[in-house]
């Protein structure tokens, strides 16, 4: 419970319009993605001008009460949830693009700004902002550099941090820190954009960005291939990156995944094949017909049948059928439960097989997709949450799919983050020499602990508990 002094000082910094209390107003920040236990907050506000975020935030370290900035509340990790009640900072009233230079090629853009407004945005300008997540209709670019969102075309264009080139936050004493800029080159100082990219809301509130634009790509052909057999269309994934060729895109879909798509969606696509991947390549049109050949030759020789788009309409239909996989795959199950191992490009057949090996184990229900030119799999398990017995089985294949990655040199999180949903395996992944330097780095900026505790570095108590 906060103070109603504490409530009142809140107030007359942003306003009654934007400050929430009743129950039934902010039951819906008590949760975000992730399938856990909800936690209500006390407050929610919504500041609208950067000067604001910081004075909540001196406040809030004044009176020692947990802060999570919070964006559309997307992520699949958990990250928002107020595990300890406090205040929810909503950064949606930060909504500004702020300046598109087609110049020097960079936006900028206050924190709540939604990915897809930004892309749309800029590519009326002729520019292209390539990170991509599949939840980019709503999530924003603080969550995206909060997360260091992935998306379709990470193979070729890399991720979010990739566009980072300065970061503006507020830290915990409510002081605005500037980092990196509106320069290619920027070596002054600490690399404050890398600090934040990631950092989860545990470090401060980032109220904006400079994010590096590109050119858009001349041309670019899409296709769809069919394999009889999931191995073979993983082995492929491991050839065509192997012969050098650099798609834009690379996914990957299997059979449970294909169907559940083409049941939600209506899409033609075909419901016997054992797994697709859905390719495209893109650049300078003599460069594309040569990726293209390449590719086609390739995913022939390894038994697929190429579809290749005839029409943006087609293509269109080809990304539609990828970006629902989830919500599709949602629709089946009353708990989704989305995981995003991710293995070296070379090791994801054999990153497959663990796949199969925990599904048939565990006789659960799992679609697989996801970016595989990244290496980066979404093992997607459908449940109950209400069914204990399911659950625990579930908490063992998930266990087993952590173990999996890292024995194959992986990772647990390719882009979802750690957030409180995987908090007990991260010290497998880093060791506690990693986890105590975080600690102590997060000590060291947020002194009282009130940016959204209980989250990612909050594994180091974790992370002792377990030995
Ligand atoms: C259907 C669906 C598809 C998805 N597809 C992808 C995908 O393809 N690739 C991918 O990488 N992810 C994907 N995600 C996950 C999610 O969309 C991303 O993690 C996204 O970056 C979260 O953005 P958000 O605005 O929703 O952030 P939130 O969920 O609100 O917050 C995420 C984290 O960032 C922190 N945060 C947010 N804003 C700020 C700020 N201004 N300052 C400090 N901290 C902040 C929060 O505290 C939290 O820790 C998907 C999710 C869904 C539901």
């Amino acid at each position: 419970m906060v103070k109603e002094t504490f409530k009142r000082e809140l107030l007359s910094i942003v306003g009654k319009d934007n400050l929430w209390e009743n129950p039934e107003d902010v039951l819906c920040y008590s949760y975000d993605a992730t399938p856990l236990p909800p936690c209500k907050p006390d407050l929610v506000v919504r500041p609208t001008t950067e000067e604001q975020v910081g004075s909540i935030i001196a406040l809030c370290t004044q009176e020692g009460v947990p802060l999570i900035p919070r964006g559309a509340g997307t992520n699949l990790s958990g990250g928002v949830v107020p595990v300890d009640g406090g205040v929810v900072l909503l950064t949606t009233g930060l909504n500004r693009i702020v300046e598109v230079n087609r110049e020097d090629l960079y936006a900028v853009v206050q924190a709540g700004v939604v990915t897809a407004r930004l892309a749309a945005e800029v590519e009326k300008l002729g520019l292209f902002y390539p990170p991509d997540p599949a939840s980019m209709s709503v999530s924003t670019i603080g969550g995206n550099i909060m997360e260091n969102a992935g998306g379709l075309r990470g193979l070729k264009y890399g991720v979010t941090k990739d566009y980072v080139m300065g970061v503006t936050f507020y830290d915990a004493v409510g002081e605005r820190v500037v980092g990196g800029g509106k320069t290619v080159k920027c070596v002054t100082g600490y690399n404050l954009p890398g600090l934040m990219i990631s950092s989860e809301g545990t470090l401060g509130v980032l109220t904006r960005a400079v994010l590096r634009l590109i050119p858009p790509p001349r041309a670019r052909k899409a296709m769809v291939v069919v394999y009889d057999d999931l191995i073979k269309a993983s082995e492929t994934v491991s050839a065509i990156i192997a012969a050098h060729i650099l798609p834009a895109t690379l996914e990957f879909l299997d059979q449970f995944t294909i169907k559940a798509v083409v049941e939600a969606t209506g899409v033609d696509l075909p419901t016997d094949a054992g797994a697709l991947l859905l390719i495209e390549v893109d650049g300078h049109p003599a460069q594309v017909e040569y990726e293209y050949r390449e590719a086609v030759s390739i995913c022939e020789d390894s038994g697929g049948q190429v579809r290749v788009a005839r029409s943006e309409e087609e293509r269109d239909e080809v990304w539609l059928a990828r970006r629902k996989a989830l919500s599709s795959l949602a629709r089946l199950k009353p708990t989704l439960i989305l995981e995003d191992v991710t293995v070296p490009r070379s090791q994801i057949p054999a990153m497959m097989a663990t796949i199969e090996e925990v599904r048939k184990k565990y006789d659960l229900l799992i679609g697989t997709f996801g970016h595989a030119g990244d290496g980066n799999l979404h093992p997607t398990i459908l449940t109950d949450r209400r069914d204990e017995k399911e659950t625990e089985r579930v908490e063992k294949a998930i266990e087993e799919l952590f173990q999996g990655a890292l024995d194959l040199c992986g990772t647990l999180s390719g882009e979802h983050g750690i957030g409180v949903a995987k908090l007990p395996f991260l010290v497998k992944e880093v060791g506690e020499g990693t986890l105590r330097f975080m600690k102590r780095l997060k000590g060291g900026v947020d002194p009282r602990g009130i940016f959204n505790p209980h989250k990612l570095v909050a594994a180091y108590e974790r992370g002792l508990e377990r030995d």
